[in-house]
C-alpha cells in the first residue's frame, strides 16, 4: 500500500510513527547496506510543511521537518517534544552574551550542527528535498519525508505593530509570533511569504497522485495542513487525485492536545471544534478536501459529504496511533495490510 500523509511537527511526527507501525515500513537502525524502504511492499512518504522555517543567526531551520527526522530517528527530546535530546545550550548563551537577534529562540548546540549541515548544502546549490534525504541518510526515519516545496513558503502573521500608532499592523515571521509572543497579541491574519511562485517539491505532487489512500495527519490545521495546501499545485492534486483523502482531527474534547491551534483556527475565524475543523477543510464532493474525517470518542461532527467516524484519538504510542490509522482507513472502506 502507498500511504501519502500531510503533516507538521509534533503532531504529526507522532502520526507517522504509528504509520510506520501499522505499515511497517522499516524503521531505524537500518543499515546503509540494506534494502532502501521503498522496496518494502508498504511505502509511507510525509509531505512536510515547511511554513515555518526560518533564517536564525545565518543558518536555515526546518523545524518541522527536524522534528519529524528527529522523533523517527530516535534522537528528539521526548519531554519537549522538540530539539535533541541530551541537548546543550552553549551556543545560544554565548550569542546572548554578544547580544545576538533573536535572542527568543532556543537553538541547541546538538541541533546546531543539521542547521549548518543544512546551510552548507543549500548555499551550495542543493534544493531543500535533497538535503533532506541528505540528512536521513543519519536517521533513518522509515518513510520518506518531502518538503512540501523547495522555494521559501514562509507563514507571516499579521499583527498590531507593538511599537506602532494605533492600528498601525506589522507582519512577523510565524515563529516570532508562535515563540516569543506565545500567540498573545492582537492578530489579523497569515500570509504566506516567499517565492511568488512556490512549486511542489519534486516527487510531492506524485505522491498525492500515485498514492492508495492520503492522510491529513492531526497537525495544526492552519499553519502546518494549511500552509502544505497553500503552495500552489497541492489543493488541485489532492481534489484530482483517485486516492480516498482522509484526515485525523487534532482536538479531543474540541480543546487542541498541546499548542495553540486554537488561537490560529480563531484567527481564521474557525472554531476549535471538530466539526468546525472537517467543515473548514470541506468536502471532496464539494469543493473542499476531505472524504472522510476521524474524530475523537465522544466528539461530535456532521459535514455533507465527509464520511465521519470516531476513534480514540491519543497518540499515547505508535500502537494506539497506528490503530486510529486503521480506523480512518475503515472509514473510506480500506484496511491495512
Ligand atoms: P507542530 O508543527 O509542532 O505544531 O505540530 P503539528 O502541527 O504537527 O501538530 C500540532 C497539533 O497536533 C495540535 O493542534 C494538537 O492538537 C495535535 N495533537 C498533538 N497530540 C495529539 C494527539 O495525541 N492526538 C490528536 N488527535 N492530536 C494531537
Ligand atoms: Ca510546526
Amino acid at each position: 500500500m502507498k500511504v501519502t500523509v500531510l503533516v507538521g511537527g509534533v503532531g504529526g511526527a507522532r502520526f507517522l510513527q504509528g504509520a510506520r507501525e501499522l505499515f511497517g515500513v522499516t524503521p531505524f537502525p537500518q543499515p546503509f547496506d540494506s534494502a532502501p524502504a521503498e522496496a518494502a511492499s508498504n511505502s509511507v512518504t510525509a509531505i512536510v510543511n515547511v511554513g515555518d522555517d526560518a533564517w536564525m543567526h545565518g543558518v536555515r531551520i526546518c523545524p518541522d521537518l527536524d522534528t519529524c527526522m528527529y522523533t523517527l530517528g530516535g534522537g528528539i527530546d521526548l519531554e519537549r517534544g522538540w530539539g535533541h535530546r541530551n541537548e546543550t545550550w552553549n551556543a545560544k548563551e554565548e550569542l546572548a552574551a554578544y547580544g545576538a537577534d533573536p535572542d527568543w529562540f532556543g537553538l541547541g548546540d546538538r541541533d546546531l550542527a543539521t542547521h549548518l549541515i543544512r546551510t552548507q548544502m543549500l548555499d551550495a546549490g542543493f534544493a531543500l528535498s535533497d538535503v533532506t534525504a541528505a540528512l536521513s541518510k543519519r536517521w533513518q526515519p522509515g518513510v520518506r519525508l518531502l518538503p512540501v516545496t523547495d522555494d521559501r513558503h514562509e507563514t507571516h502573521v499579521v499583527i498590531d505593530n507593538p511599537g506602532g500608532e494605533p492600528g498601525e499592523k506589522v507582519a512577523i515571521h510565524f515563529q516570532e509570533w508562535w515563540v516569543r509572543h506565545r500567540a498573545q497579541v492582537p492578530t489579523h491574519g497569515f500570509a504566506q511569504v516567499g517565492s511568488d511562485d512556490a512549486k511542489p517539491a519534486p516527487g510531492v505532487l506524485d505522491a498525492i497522485t500515485d498514492a492508495d489512500v492520503v492522510l491529513l495527519a492531526p497537525s495544526n490545521p492552519v499553519v502546518s495542513i494549511g500552509a502544505i495546501t497553500s503552495v500552489p499545485g497541492i489543493r488541485a492534486a489532492l481534489r484530482n487525485t483517485a486516492a480516498p483523502v482522509v484526515g485525523i482531527s487534532p482536538v479531543i474534547d474540541d480543546k487542541p492536545l498541546r499548542g495553540m491551534a486554537d488561537e490560529c483556527l480563531s484567527v481564521i475565524g474557525v472554531g476549535s471544534s471538530a466539526e468546525a475543523i472537517a467543515g473548514h477543510f470541506g468536502a471532496r464532493s464539494g469543493n473542499g478536501l476531505l472524504d472522510g474525517w476521524l474524530i475523537a470518542d465522544g466528539d461530535h461532527a456532521q459535514v455533507e459529504g465527509i464520511s465521519i467516524g470516531s476513534a480514540p484519538l491519543l497518540m499515547t504510542d505508535p500502537g494506539a496511533t497506528a490503530q486510529m490509522i486503521r480506523a480512518a482507513l475503515a472509514l473510506v472502506g480500506m484496511e491495512a495490510p
